[in-house]
């Protein structure tokens, strides 16, 4: 590490050479916190950051070591140098100093500021959510439904309640860290940072035996029924929430969510639009041009609709509140029926004389379209 590549400490905090202690303090709680690594996980750069922070704010709130900055600049903290009375250093821990400015309520500071989420293995952490998809049927999103599903998820550990520890298991001091719950790994130069000792989780002490159970985690994946009230409206990609039903938490943190997202089944004959249904029905011609009573089917039950003389294909039908109910709020949409014409197909003989007598009594007011379209066509070809 070369004391050359060094910044100036005024420069690392951002504040003027006639700073006061109070300044030089606010600068170093602002950018202290902006780069924790535990706000950072993995980030070299904003890890070196803290520590030049950290360095800086050593020697500028020490009114001692900022007059000998002020006077030798980095050489007054090289033991190399061997400038003034004496050198400084080496350099305390920046999580440390850290400590010192935050004062002992840290857990509060993180909590608050860096917000939830943060692994603290020595801390409750909330259960994770699940997810889980529900397929159901056309009718049954329609009206609403109660099922029982069945989960995999992680519950309280039934041998340990939840302590991992093994039943008559003792505790001891943890042999990681002597009990510290701690351990320091040195980055190199005069550096050193503490960790939270991975093994004991930052307790310090550690059970003699695990429980077999869950090896310890408190929590054993077991399969369970949950019942629930899908309400009527629900589409595909609905999502219900269930709180409190996902895994449950670890040392005594709440437990998740679940979530079942909801995959609708497609219809034979409905299709959805939002709330409205919409419904295809094929007549023949003879029903378009006379008129006629067509029995179609909805939701609950059948309804009749009123197909006048001369309707042409696509005409759409609406019922009034014969469609979905609406999820949030009341009211429901309609049922479009939209008429489809079919043409006649496998005609034999007789069907097929009588329809060319019958084209024979038709003259061009019975099909105004065509007229209509081959009078315009005349024109373009004049
Ligand atoms: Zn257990
Ligand atoms: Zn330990």
């Amino acid at each position: 590490m070369s004391q050359m590549a060094k910044r100036d400490y005024y420069e690392v905090l951002g504040v003027s050479r006639d700073a006061t202690p109070d300044e030089i303090k606010k600068a170093y709680r602002r950018l202290a916190l902006q780069y924790h690594p535990d706000r950072n996980p993995g980030d070299k750069t904003a890890e070196e950051k803290f520590k030049e922070i950290g360095e800086a704010y050593e020697v500028l709130s020490d009114p001692e070591k900022r007059a000998a900055y002020d006077r030798y600049g980095h050489a007054a903290f090289d033991p190399r140098a061997r400038v003034g009375a004496h050198t400084y250093g080496p350099f305390h821990d920046p999580f440390e100093i850290f400590r010192e400015v935050f004062g002992s309520g840290l857990d509060g500071i993180f909590e608050d500021i860096f917000g939830a989420g943060r692994y603290d293995p020595t801390r409750p952490q909330p259960g994770e959510d699940i997810r889980y998809d529900l397929e159901i049927s056309f009718e049954e999103a329609a009206r609403g439904c109660e099922k029982e599903i069945t989960i995999q998820r992680l519950e309280t550990c039934t041998e340990c309640r939840g302590s991992g520890a093994e039943p008559g298991a003792r505790l001891r001091p943890c042999a990681a860290c002597a009990g510290h719950g701690q351990i320091r790994r040195t980055l190199g130069g005069f550096i050193n940072i503490a960790e939270t000792c991975p093994r004991c989780g930052g307790a310090g002490r550690t059970v003699d035996r695990l429980c077999r159970a869950c090896r310890g985690e408190g929590r054993q994946m077991r399969s369970g029924k949950v019942k629930l009230k899908i309400p009527a409206g629900v589409d595909t990609g609905t999502r219900l929430r269930l709180p409190g039903n996902g895994q449950c938490g670890l040392r005594g943190g709440p437990p998740g969510d679940l979530y079942v997202v909801i995959h609708v089944k497609p219809h034979e004959i409905f299709q959805r639009d939002g709330d409205d249904l919409v419904c295809e029905v094929p007549i023949s011609f003879v029903q378009a041009a006379l008129g006629a009573e067509i029995e179609i089917p909805t939701l609950d039950g059948k309804a009749t609709i009123h197909v006048p003389p001369g309707t042409q294909p696509g005409t759409v039908f609406r019922l009034k509140g014969k469609g979905i109910k609406s999820l949030h709020g009341h009211g429901a949409g309609d049922l479009l029926v939209r008429v489809k014409l079919e043409v006649p197909t496998h005609l034999n003989a007789a069907q097929k004389a009588k329809l060319q007598e019958f084209a024979a009594l038709c003259d061009e007011r019975v099909h105004p379209l065509a007229r209509s379209f081959f009078e315009k066509a005349k024109r373009l070809f004049k």
